[in-house]
């Protein structure tokens, strides 16, 4: 198979006259050529409009910019574009300016749970780091797509260097996740540069990277980058595919440069109505993911972000494509469909039920293929009473690491013998607002 083929060399022409072969592999030439207006779009895939659907088109792009490599571009099938995947998830449809009454600018309420600017504090141990506001190519399903091409949030090395000075004096953060935007727009040496400070700080165990490179523009992934990513182990990288059409030649080679430097991959899907809601596509793409060494990781349901309406799915199509995988393929090859909670809660994993009943001896449970089946709880288990005295406790726990001042949050807490708590009880609930009045 050529990386280099003839309908990617067609494009390259119609985009530079004295079109140089190497220069396709090289991700510099792919962004100057990045396709940003639908004049250009037309020129470059054959497609053409009417003049009614341009005008729309212009208006989608005045408040959502368009952005595309010619390397992901050449992956549209010309023939059925309507119907095609990456021309779906690149190109701006008129439905983006529909806005209906739940959607927010910023469901995940990321800027609010911002100790510093860039950094979202969100989990007791890990932060979300933006250290890019720009990508190689505008997702139109992104969730962050009020931040796309805006100026006023391109993170300055002052904002890089606060948001690193608020890592190294927050202890309990363990991992830190680079995002953006596309960290991989830095250049290598930034990134170097970024990485190395916060390998200097002792409490951080792990980095992780996000980054759609190997899937929009995967010569982005060089001998070079992977040598300097090497420095600083250890390095998880996830990536984001979303139908198996994305699964190419040059991407495979990207995936296979960054597995042999060690890194494990992971694959963060987003479940998108037209593009990827079907039990087969998924199961494709995941088989796809694990034979180039993907762990796919996260399957999200769409974000209530503005502009997303029309890729939006029911939560019962997620639980059908996880029905659909889990026993029928290997384990690892299933993600955690999650849905990240509006306001802020972080993400929530939903599941199939598995459960269908129990009683104190017995768990009734069913399978993937609908076998029911029970399982006899042990009949000589002695409760430990946990008062979370881990230096008495007769199970072995004697790391340096361990925390004693651990504290117990949530259902955990609920959950556990040491917390004195019984209910977890909502904010304003008027019932035990009627108690405290009535005490005064
Ligand atoms: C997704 C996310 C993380 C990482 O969550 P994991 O479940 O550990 O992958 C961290 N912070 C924020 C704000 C996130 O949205």
């Amino acid at each position: 198979m050529s990386i280099f083929n003839t309908h990617q060399q067609n494009i390259a022409e119609k985009l530079e006259t004295d079109v140089k072969k190497s220069k396709w592999k090289d991700w510099h030439w792919q962004l100057k050529h990045a396709i940003k207006d639908i004049a250009m779009f037309e020129k470059v895939t054959g497609i053409k409009f009417t003049q009614h659907q341009r005008n729309e088109l212009e208006d989608t792009v005045k408040k959502f910019p368009l952005s595309v490599t010619p390397y992901y571009i050449s992956l549209i099938d010309t023939n059925e574009y309507e119907m095609d995947p990456i021309f779906k998830q690149s190109f701006p449809s008129i439905n983006e300016l529909t806005v209906y009454e739940h959607d927010m600018t910023d469901p995940l309420a990321e800027d609010k749970d911002s100790p510093v600017p860039g950094v979202t504090h969100r989990y007791p141990d890990r932060v979300l780091f933006t250290v890019s506001n720009i990508c190689s190519m505008y997702c139109r399903h992104c969730t962050r797509k009020r931040k796309v091409g805006d100026v006023d949030y391109i993170p300055n090395k002052g904002m890089i260097k606060a948001g690193i000075q608020y890592i190294r004096k927050t202890p309990q953060i363990r991992d830190v996740l680079l995002s953006g935007g596309d960290p991989l727009m830095l250049s290598d040496d930034y990134l170097d540069w970024i990485l190395g400070e916060i390998r200097t700080i002792p409490h951080v165990e792990v980095i992780r990277i996000g980054t759609r490179m190997p899937v929009v523009l995967p010569y982005r992934i060089t001998t070079d980058l992977i040598e300097m990513l090497k420095k600083h182990h250890p390095i998880w990288i996830n990536t984001h595919f979303n139908h198996p059409r994305e699964i190419t030649s040059s991407s495979k080679e990207a995936l296979s440069m960054l597995a042999d430097a060690g890194i494990p991959l992971g694959n963060q899907s987003v479940l998108l109505a037209g593009v990827n809601d079907c039990p087969r596509i998924m199961k494709s793409l995941v088989h796809k993911l694990v034979q180039n060494r993907v762990r796919p990781y996260y399957l999200y349901q769409c974000d209530l972000s503005e502009g997303l309406s029309h890729f939006r799915t029911p939560i019962g199509k997620g639980i059908e494509i996880i029905e659909s995988m889990i026993g029928h393929t290997s384990g690892f090859a299933v993600p955690t469909y999650v849905i990240d909670a509006p306001g802020g809660g972080g993400k929530i994993p939903v599941m199939p039920y598995y459960i269908i009943s129990w009683s104190t001896n017995k768990v009734v449970l069913r399978n993937y293929e609908g076998v029911i089946t029970m399982y006899k709880e042990p009949d000589s288990y002695e409760p430990i009473f946990c008062d979370r005295k881990c230096d008495k406790c007769e199970l072995y726990l004697k790391l340096d690491s361990v925390d004693d001042e651990y504290r117990a949050t949530g259902i955990e807490e609920l959950l556990s013998d040491a917390d004195e708590r019984i209910s977890l009880v909502p904010e304003h609930n008027l019932r035990l607002e009627r108690r405290t009045n009535s005490e005064e």
